[in-house]
């Protein structure tokens, strides 16, 4: 097309499908709903990753605005460089003529003479980051959260957005989002909810259920073991559960996401959806699928903990920078501790079943060095520099599993104090009551709510567990429900030979990905990524330390020959002792009344029967 016969020159060079769209953003009055900023995502190449995005705003009352793209997105505390995937960023007015710009800083381009101008932005996406679960598109979907792909003014960011998807023929479009007029449309309140609710489309199995007269779907991308049928059944019991935390729903819909795939998994919560990414083979066996379900209630309670209430720092959310807290601990280990209410009171997870997880959770702390280094408080407020691996492991705690086992002990405390007519449910209960977005809350109105609560002076309960390191007796604790640790009945207190190293079979050999610290392997200097080449004179290859452990004596002398940076060299371990069977947690021989009784207020349900 010539440009004499162009009449909106400045698309003049992109092509006739993407311009009929631009057309209908400015000329179709699709503005029924009154929207103030219009969101054209045009997936018109999935093979190649890309998204052609085109926003129309209002008008302006500055010279120059700013447009951003987070740097981050919610339920991931970490910097992402979102910013990274954007090309060929251009602004027009609502005449079309061209508007300058400059890029200012990594996520931020600056538009000139904006002074009661409409303004249309367009850039190029692109997206292929499946498993960070921001963007991610391909011929057969695209899965869309708007913080990794729509661009916001801080000028615009409460306005009523419309969003409008131009997709391959055969995709069906499913998000959290209120519906728009038309199929592939959406409408968010205002640019908080929008980048809260990501879009699923592309070619998936949808169901739609109702409980208790709320709308539930669950969309399913990717082929795998899955059983779909059995997937909604349990579904519509899980999220009946949510009644003996929460007293009512903060939803009238809610959309359960799930990507059967490869080389991706992991969750994270939204407004009133989630997302869940798990391998396409990992439905199938009870184990596998109790994964998927804990993972389902999990992201369910958050739909109250993080997006109906969060701590101070969190809200409202900066988009550009990092938002400190020092109860990450209690959005992420408090929900972790939270989904097995749901999961015991629905029965879709077995006392037996929940006993192994926390016997699980157990040796994860007695083996967690780092316990004695960092608090949970500290951990949550370094969460965004977070790196993980093994210094991780010896010198840090976790939000997720440490921020469960102060979440454990203060339930454990709040049903004692008060006779076991409360739990930590009513804390939860109280923060949903009245510290509702936008409102938030911080350290000391938790203590006010546990104070009230239970009647007690929590003050320097919380100093000694959140801003010191939890010393627990786990016997002790145990014994309140009735319970006791047993590392194996037959063969009582039968040890076997430990390191304190772990390994994995890489290309150079077998290399060491940790070592525990002040384990026997710690004290005589091996080290992180030393490639193990022989035991005892004896050449190891293709098998894991611990299969050639097993001929080892606790206390015998392990010559442990490896190579550092391509330098042989050889180490004197002398093997410690481990318990040679898993722990188990058990019954106590004796149970009282007060124990069951204390162990259903804890758990919803009857003390195990044997
Ligand atoms: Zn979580």
């Amino acid at each position: 097309m010539s440009k004499v016969s162009c009449l909106l020159s400045p698309i003049c060079n992109i092509t006739i499908a993407m311009r009929a769209v631009i057309v209908m953003l400015f000329i179709i009055p699709f503005f029924t709903v009154n929207a103030k900023v219009s969101v054209n995502i045009n997936i018109e190449q999935p093979q190649h990753h890309y998204a052609q995005l085109t926003i129309v705003f209002d008008k302006f009352n500055r010279e120059k605005t700013s447009f951003h793209l987070p740097t981050w997105r919610t339920g991931r505390y970490e910097i992402l460089n979102l910013a990274n995937g954007i090309r060929d960023f251009s602004a027009v007015d609502g005449n079309g003529n061209s508007l300058k710009w400059k890029k200012i800083d990594k996520d931020t381009w600056q538009v000139q003479e904006t002074l009661n101008k409409k303004v249309k932005i367009s850039y190029q996406v692109y997206a292929n980051q499946l498993g960070k679960r921001t963007r991610h598109i391909d011929d057969s979907h695209a899965f869309i959260d708007a913080s990794a792909v729509v661009m916001y003014s801080d000028f615009s960011r409460d306005q009523q957005h419309l969003i409008s998807l131009s997709v391959p023929a055969k995709w069906q479009s499913v998000s959290g989002l209120d519906l728009g007029a038309a199929p592939h449309q959406f409408i968010a309140r205002n640019y908080d909810v929008l980048v809260d609710s990501p879009i699923e489309t592309g070619i998936n199995e949808h169901h739609k259920f109702s409980v208790d007269g709320r709308s539930y779907e669950l969309v399913i991308w990717g082929k795998g073991n899955y059983d779909s049928a059995k997937m909604v059944t349990d579904l519509k019991v899980l999220v009946q559960q949510s009644k003996h935390i929460w007293h009512s729903y903060p939803f009238e819909r809610y959309v359960f996401m799930v990507h059967a795939t490869s080389g991706a998994r992991g969750a994270t919560e939204h407004l009133n959806s989630t997302i869940i990414q798990r391998s396409r083979f990992k439905f199938s066996s009870r184990k596998d699928y109790l994964g998927f379900i804990s993972t389902a209630a999990h992201e369910f309670v958050h739909t109250w903990n993080v997006k109906q209430y969060r701590p101070k720092g969190l809200v409202p959310y900066d988009y550009q920078h990092e938002n400190y807290s020092t109860l990450l601990w209690l959005s992420e280990g408090s929900t972790s501790y939270l989904q097995n209410q749901l999961l015991l009171r629905g029965e879709l997870m077995s006392s037996k079943e929940f006993l192994e997880s926390l016997a699980k959770r157990i040796t994860g702390y007695i083996h967690k060095p780092g316990r004695q280094s960092q608090t949970v408080a500290e951990a949550s407020f370094e969460k965004w520099s977070e790196e993980g691996g093994d210094y991780d492991k010896n010198h840090s705690v976790n939000i997720y599993s440490e921020g469960f086992l102060v979440s454990w002990l203060l339930d454990f405390s709040i049903i004692e104090k008060t006779n076991l007519e409360k739990s930590y449910r009513d804390v939860h209960n109280v923060l949903y009551q009245n510290h509702k977005i936008p409102k938030s809350f911080d350290e000391a109105d938790l203590v006010a709510i546990i104070n009230e609560i239970t009647g007690e002076d929590y003050q320097d309960w919380w100093q000694d567990n959140v801003h010191g390191i939890a010393e627990v007796n786990f016997d002790k604790l145990l014994a309140k429900a009735g319970l006791t640790m047993s590392y194996g009945s037959k063969e009582k207190n039968k040890q076997k030979a430990w390191s304190g190293i772990k390994t994995k079979q890489s290309s150079h050999g077998l290399q060491i990905i940790a070592v525990e610290k002040n384990s026997p392997a710690w004290q005589a200097g091996l080290m992180l990524d030393d490639i193990i080449v022989a035991i005892n004179g004896l050449r190891i290859t293709g098998k894991d330390l611990s299969e050639r452990l097993k001929n080892f004596k606790p206390k015998e002398r392990l010559r442990v020959t490896y190579f550092r940076r391509d330098e042989l060299d050889t180490r004197m371990v002398v093997l410690g002792t481990t318990p040679k069977d898993k722990l188990k947690i058990v019954p106590l021989d004796q149970v009282s009344k007060n124990q069951k009784a204390f162990f259903k207020q804890w758990t919803g349900i009857d003390f195990p029967s044997s």
